[in-house]
């Protein structure tokens, strides 16, 4: 792939590249904000691209909330949004089950990893579930448990999904009940594979990595409903009927958010230094994932003209 191409500190290249698009795909953790804090300009940013004409959706594989809750943290943060702009993992997942998958009552439950966000998405498409934040599973396995287990008492037979996202309060029991659901034919799904969480300048277990234990004891490879996968690219092109040709990613993990760009064959990525990934990592020789511009933050844009 060629070099990408600097905008930051270009006025006539950033106002060639925004002309370039239609919809702008932004991705948010380490491209609006880091954790809680606002990077400076971005509201300015994002009035200016809105000016233009430009669509954006905020597209983030943060499994943890709702599209309603993503919406309270942008408005929280001065960002006007409207809560059918906003594509997290956690929506991305209820509807592939709802309107994808569309498995036939009754085995269509959902054995849920993870946190409220993906339950409050499910309840919002009708999907029926069980695990999730019941603190009736924040305990220690029993002898008992693997009785029930194994002669499937404790199992609820409904159950044809396991999701996995990222879960605060993971154990040995619910990776047991997940991976008795897998092992009695339910689909594996994934909101997102994210090794890692970037917080407070350092890392933490990311969603990715509390359901590998699960693809290390089936040997499956679970479908993803968050960026890299295809299966979010498809569910956005869908919802609002994007031109790929006239959409740019713009993210700051390369093998997420420019991957993702990349293989769904989208007009442009813009990569941000504000986040993960680092210009030696498309800089060095052979590099695979390589963005199609670069910025050192997404408020050099506001150099462009209104
Ligand atoms: N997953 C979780 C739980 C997060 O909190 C975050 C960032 O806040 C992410 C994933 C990454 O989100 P994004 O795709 O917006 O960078
Ligand atoms: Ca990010």
């Amino acid at each position: 792939a060629p070099p990408p191409k600097y905008l930051t500190g270009n006025v006539a290249a950033i106002n060639e590249f925004i002309d370039r698009f239609d919809v702008f795909l932004l991705d948010c953790d380490g491209v609006l904000w880091s954790g809680d804090h606002l990077f400076e300009g971005i509201v300015e940013t994002l009035e200016m691209l809105r000016s233009r004409g430009k669509k954006v959706v905020f597209v983030t594989n943060n499994s943890t909330k709702s599209r309603p809750d993503y919406q309270k943290k942008l408005t929280s943060k001065g960002i006007p949004s409207d809560v059918e702009e906003i594509f997290a993992s956690a929506y991305s997942s209820a509807i592939y089950i709802s309107r994808i998958l569309q498995l036939p009552a009754p085995k269509n439950k959902v054995f849920v990893i993870g946190e409220s966000g993906i339950e409050s998405e499910l309840r919002t498409e009708n999907v029926p579930f069980i695990g999730g934040t019941d603190p009736a599973l924040r305990r220690d396995i029993t002898p008992e448990d693997y009785d029930k287990m194994a002669d499937g008492s404790m199992l609820d037979p409904d159950v044809g999904v396991v999701l996995a996202g990222l879960d605060f309060h993971i154990n040995y029991l619910k990776l047991a009940l997940g991976y008795q659901y897998l092992q009695r034919g339910a689909v594996f799904l994934v909101t997102n594979e994210d090794s890692t969480l970037p917080m407070n300048h350092t890392f933490f277990p990311g969603a990715g990595s509390i359901s590998i234990p699960l693809v290390n004891m089936t040997g499956q490879k679970p479908t993803a409903l968050g960026k890299p996968s295809q299966a979010m690219m498809d569910a956005i092109e869908g919802k609002f009927q994007l031109d790929r040709a006239r959409t740019c990613m713009v993210g700051d993990r390369l093998n997420t958010d420019i991957q993702f760009g990349i293989e769904g064959g989208l007009g442009g990525t813009l990569a941000v230094l504000t986040g993960v990934s680092k210009k030696e990592q498309w800089e060095i020789e052979g590099a695979e994932i390589v963005p199609a511009f670069y910025v050192d933050a997404l408020s050099d844009l506001r150099a462009a003209k209104n």
